[in-house]
């Protein structure tokens, strides 16, 4: 199917998500992620009007960066290892998986203007998962303080894979109560006003709680 007419339907749904939580649909921006698939689907992508591409793996950003540069709004989505950030830091406008102190370091050292990086929060505490445990937030985020070039624009999750309204809510619901405390906070490195989470199984739960920033690769442009 086209990007487009999967497009159509996404924003269909944003809306029904949007009015159910007395939110507007522009505050919602809608990142492609385009990890599964080619540069010529991510610029197809882009024809049909998205603006922000999401790739998760070094490789990847610098593939589909090699032909369509600078013209959609990259964001880092993977887990990032240290060694990685200088393939990254030209390319991408935000970096999702901020997650410990070393990576803030290298980030903030190779950068050469003001970054913006969501931390990564582990909030279901399933092992496989990148990120910080929710207690470990707010002192991290004090931390950052110290790396002048580091914007802390928000807070990151994925939920656990499962259909349960009920686990997926209360994913979301803490990522937002997470953030609200960041912001009552009033750090100038950390604005936190963007909450990124919400994938295909679960944008729309995402988006009633609060999410700001939707990362969706299958159900807009798997084939
Ligand atoms: C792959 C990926 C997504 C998109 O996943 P879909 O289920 O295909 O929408 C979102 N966020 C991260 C961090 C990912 O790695």
């Amino acid at each position: 199917m086209k990007v487009a007419n999967k497009l159509q339907d996404v924003q269909l749904r944003i809306q029904a998500a949007c009015k159910k939580a007395g939110r507007q649909p522009n505050e919602v921006t809608v990142i492609a992620v385009t990890k599964y698939v080619s540069t010529e689907r991510a610029q197809e992508a882009l024809e049909a009007g998205i603006t922000h591409l999401g790739e998760n793996r070094d490789e990847g950003l610098s593939e589909k960066w090699d032909k369509l540069k600078g013209e959609p709004v990259w964001h880092f989505i993977g887990s990032l290892q240290t060694r990685k950030v200088k393939n990254i830091i030209d390319k991408a406008s935000y970096i999702h998986s901020l997650d410990r102190l070393s990576l803030a370091k290298e980030i903030n050292k190779r950068t050469k203007q003001p970054i913006n990086c969501f931390i990564q929060v582990n909030v279901s505490g399933e092992e496989s998962k990148h990120g910080l445990s929710p207690e470990e937030v707010i002192p991290f985020v004090k931390q950052l303080a110290e790396f002048e070039q580091i914007v802390v624009c928000g807070l990151m999750t994925m939920a656990p894979l499962t259909d349960d309204e009920k686990v997926l809510r209360s994913c979301f619901k803490k990522l937002k109560q997470l953030q609200v405390e960041v912001q009552q906070m009033k750090l100038p490195h950390a604005p936190c006003n963007e909450l990124s989470m919400g994938m295909s199984n679960d944008y729309q739960l995402a988006i009633e709680e609060g999410a700001t920033m939707i990362r969706i690769g299958t159900a807009l442009v798997g084939e």
